[in-house]
């Protein structure tokens, strides 16, 4: 196949519709029929990217391989896919902007007026189609955020209409998705708010070909065909999404419904029966767990399931791998103090410490690590929570009372976390810190070897502070052993500790490597860890008995 095909999604009625699960779901359909799928998530905000966000305002920052700072919907693609995104899959209006802005100031115009259309337009065209260009994708899907009609969102659906245009009949569908609400006084599924935003996907020049309607109740045969007479879609376009008790519930369903062979019939393509055979099987490992573990989450933004997503995402796919349910358990940082530590934590299995930037809540998060540090319970700790425990180390193991991080405390004489010396000078905000995959290699007979199964690991970071080598010698000692490192600047990546059970602190974010396919073996060890430390006690108290 020559010619790469787009998909392009865009919401209406509503947002939070879960239009990247439609997306991750349809493109896993169309992956498992044989067709290189990609998706692209296009957000109309001014944020450059999503980096310099509030984890309040929009979840949980992905990144990418190559150092992307993302929407969090990146990391569904990734794990519905298990094919690794980029830059190129997640623009905001801000770079396309800054794009534009950038050209103007080179004189690359010519003297013309620069303009949203077409200026604004061409750059978003242009982006939508870096992907199919490369020549590795036979479908393109291009999630675009937010809601038609919103006064942002405009450029793109005119990038759309155009491109629809352009690249000609079978060759670019949309699917929109909508809400079909259920009036429980008058007991009724509603389709006017779908009819009012096809309508106004329409006065832009846009017509849904494909319409995946959310809903709390299946959608009867009569409400379809209304849909499909006054939105003008072919009857078997009109696709119900209903609640699902799983985000990975979403493929199958969306195969009952016949999705995949629709979108297919349109761009012309041959659909075959997908081979799910995998998928399925991690959904049965994840819907009959033998047993169940309770792992404590402590962070700051644990009110929030969007803050560490790709976290709770990692637990579903390593508790499906141990065939056992892990209920997280979110304790909040900030309210973890000495004297209730062991009120909060003495009935989990296992202690993630989250990462996370800013002093508010550390102390918290310190008290947790010392806990589960004496009690031998299973402990992971991700970027900040790896450097929490270092400080945990040096203050009550190697009586540096003051130890800290320069990010919590500049004037700290203990700085056993520091700035790494090219970050010092740096100003500006935006994607300034150690971004993505960097290589670590393992030392012999640690955790992480026996993990990992290898020498040397890719994983992905994002953060300012390290490791301060000039304390390695001395926590070392102690029996806190750096176990893994950068092999071209020798910063500590990994810490343990050799004389508890299961006890690890990593600099970067192994959750955002987590798929399906390919549960992270981390989490999957980490969960192990736990089973074992419920099974333990549990024999240790029946003795006591
Ligand atoms: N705030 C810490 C740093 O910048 C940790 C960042 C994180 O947890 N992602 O180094």
């Amino acid at each position: 196949m020559t010619t790469t095909k787009y998909i392009f999604v865009t919401g209406g009625v509503t947002s939070s519709l879960g239009k990247g699960i439609i997306a991750a779901s349809l493109a896993k359909l169309l992956q498992a029929q044989g067709y290189r799928t990609t998706i692209q998530k296009l957000d109309p905000y001014i944020n450059v990217d999503p980096g310099t966000l509030n984890p309040y305002e929009h979840g949980e920052c992905y990144v990418t391989d190559d150092g992307a700072e993302t929407d969090l919907d990146l990391g569904h693609y990734e794990r519905f896919l298990n094919v690794p995104t980029s830059q190129s899959n997640n623009v905001t209006t801000g770079r396309i902007y800054q794009s534009v802005i950038e050209k103007e100031r080179r004189g690359e115009f010519l003297g013309k007026t620069v303009q949203v259309i077409p200026h604004i337009t061409d750059e978003i065209k242009h982006r939508v189609q870096i992907l199919g260009q490369t020549g590795d994708y036979d479908i393109v899907i291009t999630e675009i955020g937010g809601t038609v009609g919103d006064i942002e969102s405009l450029p793109y659906v005119e990038a759309v209409r155009q491109l629809k245009w352009e690249l000609g009949e079978n060759n670019a569908i949309v699917i929109h998705l909508t809400l079909v609400p259920y009036l429980s006084a008058a007991g009724e599924l509603k389709t006017k708010p779908t009819q009012h935003s096809v309508k106004t996907l329409m006065e832009s020049g846009v017509m849904a070909d494909v319409l995946v309607c959310r809903t709390e109740h299946e959608l009867p045969r009569d409400v379809r065909e209304k849909l499909a007479k006054f939105c003008n879609v072919r009857p078997e376009a009109v696709i119900q999404s209903i609640d699902a008790s799983t985000i990975y519930d979403v493929p199958n369903l969306m195969l009952d419904e016949g999705l995949d062979k629709v979108v297919l019939g349109k761009l012309a393509l041959n659909s075959s029966q997908p081979d799910l055979t995998q998928w399925n099987q991690f959904l049965s490992r994840h819907k009959n767990p033998s047993g169940e573990v309770t792992i404590g989450l402590i962070g700051k933004y644990v009110e929030l399931q969007d803050s560490y997503k790709s976290i709770l995402e990692a637990f579903i796919h390593a508790g499906a791998e141990n065939e056992v349910k892990v209920k997280v358990e979110s304790i909040h940082s900030e309210y973890l103090t000495e004297s209730n530590a062991a009120e909060k934590l003495k009935h989990l299995h296992g202690v993630l410490v989250a990462p996370g930037f800013g002093e508010r809540g550390i102390e918290g998060k310190i008290e947790a690590v010392q806990y589960v540090r004496e009690h031998n319970i299973p402990f992971l700790g991700i970027c900040l929570g790896m450097q929490m425990a270092v400080i945990e180390y040096a203050r009550n193991v190697l009586g540096l009372k003051d130890a800290n991080s320069t990010e919590m405390d500049e004037a700290t004489p203990n700085p056993v976390i520091d700035l790494m010396e090219s970050q010092k000078t740096i100003t500006h905000k935006g994607g300034t810190m150690r971004l993505g995959a960097w290589d670590c290699e393992l030392i012999d007979d640690t955790i992480a070897k026996d993990v990992y199964q290898t020498k040397t690991i890719k994983e992905r970071h994002r953060h300012r502070y390290e490791f301060n080598n000039k304390y390695k010698q001395q926590i070392e000692e102690a029996g806190m052993k750096a176990t893994g490192f950068n092999p071209e600047t020798g910063l500590v990546e990994i810490i343990e500790i050799p004389a508890h059970p299961w006890f690890i602190g990593v600099q970067y974010h192994p959750e955002y490597k987590s798929t399906v396919a390919n549960p992270h073996p981390l989490f999957v060890s980490f969960v192990k860890a736990a089973l074992n430390f419920k099974t333990n006690n549990n024999s240790v108290s029946m003795a006591q008995n």
